[in-house]
């Protein structure tokens, strides 16, 4: 899971919003979510729905791993929110029977922390590190001779008492999950003997998933409603898992509990998640684009100033999917709409858009295309 980075600067949210409406793509389950989240799992590489790149290659890591005996090569997941970072490592673990230990980037603040979590992992134990783009410098610092050699030179005291004490570790696999490579140090990259890129899923997985899921939580969802659930979830697990429960819910109170496709339908529209799976948040975005920079090129700052969004979460959750699917482009001048960001809104397009080829089909399913690398555009 990956909270949305705070960067300051954007107002929250304006009074009155309904949030339960713009909280679709949440990047984090909510507290009522944690159970359910774990529960819907899969805890082997085998029951991973998708991503086949990844799970190839995983499976190749695992099965070294397990020969030779020894911690595996540092690893880093990077993609969108959602789309199984957390749920690969604890695959990783299980795997290869070792314990892990979870924590995320903005927690390990000090050095103290890091040496806390890093002499008690177990024998070839993995430490996973959410956000890892978040970790300060000084942490970072000092995870470089742990991640290099298993050692820690940790300074005790300051001024002339100063003293520096080494510590031997047992050899781990430290995995780091990131929605943004980009802003990683070049050397915290360095230190990563595999970098996998997970991109969103084709509406084809998310639908083995929803099935996958509903039977878990015993809920009878007919292969209409199935597909329908997944082609709305913007490529993203979490959000298919999330639109399910809510179907679920709505069925059980409107209907005589199935799922079927008019159920389906129905709760979507009271959710507002459109044809393309858009949400309120989405089309916000593209109205703010649209109605209040002439369709752009606008820089993601002013974007967020206008909906009242942290620009950070605008760029992590809701621009890649956006970009994906054709709505918005990223050029060094910002952020444009296509013309299909005004068709979608009922909106003609301009002119100059007439013939934009760029948003009109839906663009190849790689989360790469929509993930900003460095240097950043200006937000
Ligand atoms: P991330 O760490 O990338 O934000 P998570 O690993 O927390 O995402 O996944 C979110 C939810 O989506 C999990 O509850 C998990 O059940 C589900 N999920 C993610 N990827 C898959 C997958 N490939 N197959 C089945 N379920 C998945």
């Amino acid at each position: 899971m990956t909270p949305p980075r705070g960067r300051g600067g954007a107002p929250g949210p304006e009074p009155g919003r309904r949030e339960s409406r713009a909280r679709l793509a949440d990047p984090a389950p909510r507290p009522d979510e944690v159970g359910e989240e774990k529960r819907l799992r899969p805890p082997t590489l085998a029951e991973f729905v998708g991503q086949p790149q990844v799970r190839e290659q995983l499976g190749i890591f695992l099965a070294a791993a397990r020969q030779r005996g020894e911690a595996m090569d540092h690893m880093l997941f990077h993609g969108p929110p959602g789309l199984g970072k957390t749920t690969l490592a604890a695959i990783v673990a299980h795997e290869l029977g070792v314990e892990i230990t979870n924590t995320s980037g903005p927690v390990v603040q000090f050095p103290g922390d890091l040496v806390g979590v890093l002499t008690h992992l177990g024998p070839r134990g993995i430490l996973f590190v959410d956000e890892i783009h978040r970790l300060t410098p000084v942490v970072e610092e000092y995870l470089y001779s742990a991640l290099e050699d298993y050692t820690l030179d940790i300074m005790l005291d300051r001024g002339h008492s100063a003293r520096s004490l080494n510590v031997t570790l047992d050899p781990f696999t430290l995995i780091g999950a990131t929605t943004r490579a980009g802003l990683l140090s070049a050397p915290l990259r360095a230190r990563f003997g595999v970098s996998l890129r997970l991109n969103f899923y084709s509406a084809d997985d998310l639908t083995r998933i929803v099935r996958r899921s509903a039977g878990i939580l015993g809920t009878e969802v007919d292969a209409d409603a199935t597909f329908e659930i997944a082609r709305r979830s913007r490529g993203t697990p979490r959000v298919a898992n999330r639109l399910l429960r809510r179907v679920r819910d709505f069925a059980l109170i409107k209907a005589d509990g199935a799922v079927t496709m008019p159920v389906t339908r129905e709760a979507l529209r009271l959710l507002e998640v459109d044809e393309r799976g858009l949400d309120e948040m989405d089309r916000r975005m593209l109205e703010a684009l649209i109605q209040r920079h002439d369709g752009g090129p606008v820089g993601l700052q002013s974007l967020a100033v206008v909906i009242g969004e942290d620009a950070g979460t605008l760029e992590d959750v809701y621009e890649p999917y956006l970009v994906q699917e054709g709505f918005i482009r990223r050029t060094p001048r910002g952020r444009e709409a296509t013309r299909l960001a005004y068709e979608h809104l009922g909106l003609a397009a301009p002119a100059r858009l007439q013939g934009d080829a760029g948003g009109s089909e839906p663009q190849v399913k790689d989360a790469a295309a929509a993930e900003p690398e460095q240097p950043e555009l200006p937000l």
